[in-house]
């Protein structure tokens, strides 16, 4: 390490490389990223003005004064308003960020939108180009890359921190466990597959976003022209340019959801590797405040107590140092051996989680996403899809 103070050595069994998009670790380890640069570069001008638009983002899309090319603006907080602007083809980083060069072009956009003249000052400004890079993977013995050290992921798709705020959440939990012996090396290559799997669902989606934003060929162009003329006047084709994607992805595919439950049996709630819906149980009440930090079973019962078998397996898992909890949905009165009864007196909850009957169950991992579902439970089950979730 190398700091003001001088260079020292530190010691670790683990290290997580969240050093960033030019990641020093990642390029020490001489590791290769895969995926697509996109050409062409955007302007980024944070500039401070008064400008009487509401907050959403606002996309200008060959306007007479940088034919061709694509314009945002957004409001950020404390009077700042961000102006995003393409450069033409050709013009480099260094020319387009000289001062005349900008306030002719932000004169230009203020004039366009009908506010010729008006002050501003400029708060920030930089230069970016779109990228859909990942690691194929992120775990390299004890070395675990994470956020945009990771993955880079374009700016249209506003998924950057997002992303990096799931990976740390994710890694947290699967590293955890494995620090305390509670699984083997399996669960940390469950994360790696999933957070690529994520990182590559998100640079699917907006790679289309930055081709919209800055169509890289003449179809591509046609194509975006017609869904912005036809959107005027037919609604079928405004999703198409709906480009804020941002959403939890699905580990539908997870080596931890359970082979033997019965999730393809159920006709709604959330399924292998979806996060919980959330319900509201009553005013200002709802599921998901309930949930823990741990693996959670939400037991469907209108009985007063778990049964005795299901129990055992809940406390022996307990006792080997597995976070569990139980909470008991649609019992009028506390339920013996759960940790927390939720009434559910509408059936609100069961509805949207399928549920029918008495028996019925969700397993949800630390992370909340859920790793099997039953129509009935038992013990037998419970416990194959707790060897599944911690691998050895
Ligand atoms: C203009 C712009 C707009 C964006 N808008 C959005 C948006 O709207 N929504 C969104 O989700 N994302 C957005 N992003 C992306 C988002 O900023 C990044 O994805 C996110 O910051 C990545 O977080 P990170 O912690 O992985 O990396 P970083 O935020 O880059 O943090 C890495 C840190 O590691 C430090 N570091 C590096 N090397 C060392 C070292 N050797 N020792 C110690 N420290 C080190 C760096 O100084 C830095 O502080 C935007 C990005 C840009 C450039």
């Amino acid at each position: 390490m190398d700091t003001p103070e001088g260079p020292y050595t530190l010691d670790t069994d683990w290290l997580i490389a969240a050093d960033g998009a030019r990641s020093g670790i990642r390029t020490a380890m001489g590791l290769q990223m895969e995926g697509a640069s996109y050409e062409g570069f955007f302007v980024i001008a944070d500039i401070r003005i008064d400008l009487p638009y509401p907050t959403e983002r606002r996309a200008y899309f060959d306007p007479d004064w940088n034919r061709g090319n694509t314009i945002l603006m957004h409001r950020e907080p404390h009077g700042i308003w961000r102006v995003d602007y393409q450069l033409p083809p050709g013009e480099t980083p260094e020319q387009a960020l000289r001062p005349e060069s900008m306030k002719q072009r932000i004169d230009a956009q203020l004039a366009m939108i009908g506010h010729a003249g008006a002050e501003w000052d400029m708060d920030w400004c930089s230069v970016y180009s779109a990228r859909t890079l990942t690691l194929p993977d992120y775990v390299h013995g004890r070395v675990i890359f994470t956020g945009d050290a990771a993955h880079l992921l374009p700016i249209f798709g506003v998924r950057g921190a997002n992303t990096a705020f799931q990976d740390a959440q994710s890694l947290a939990w699967h590293l955890a466990f494995v620090l305390k012996g509670l699984a083997g090396p399996a669960l940390l290559a469950n994360h790696s597959a999933e957070r690529v799997g994520a990182a590559r669902e998100i640079i699917d989606e907006a790679g289309k976003s930055t081709r919209f934003m800055a169509p890289p060929s003449r179809g591509f162009r046609l194509l975006r022209d017609a869904v912005l003329s036809l959107s005027l006047t037919q609604a079928f084709v405004r999703p198409l340019y709906h480009w804020r994607t941002s959403r939890p992805h699905e580990y539908s595919a997870s080596v931890l959801n359970s082979p033997g439950d019965d999730n393809a049996l159920f006709t709604a709630g959330p399924a292998h590797g979806a996060p919980p819906q959330n319900v509201r149980l009553a005013p200002d009440d709802f599921l998901l405040d309930h949930l823990g930090g741990g693996f959670e079973l939400l037991y469907f019962t209108e009985g007063v107590a778990l049964p005795n078998a299901l129990l055992r397996v809940v406390q022996a898992t307990r006792a080997r140092g597995v976070p569990l909890r139980v909470t008991a949905v649609g019992a009028a009165a506390p339920v013996a051996g759960a940790d927390l009864a939720l009434p559910d007196v509408d059936g609100h909850l069961r509805a949207r989680y399928g549920v029918q009957a008495s028996g019925a169950a969700y397993l949800l991992r630390p992370d909340q996403h859920v790793c099997a579902r039953w129509l009935t439970l038992d013990a037998t089950r419970l416990q194959a899809a707790l060897n599944t979730a911690l691998p050895p």
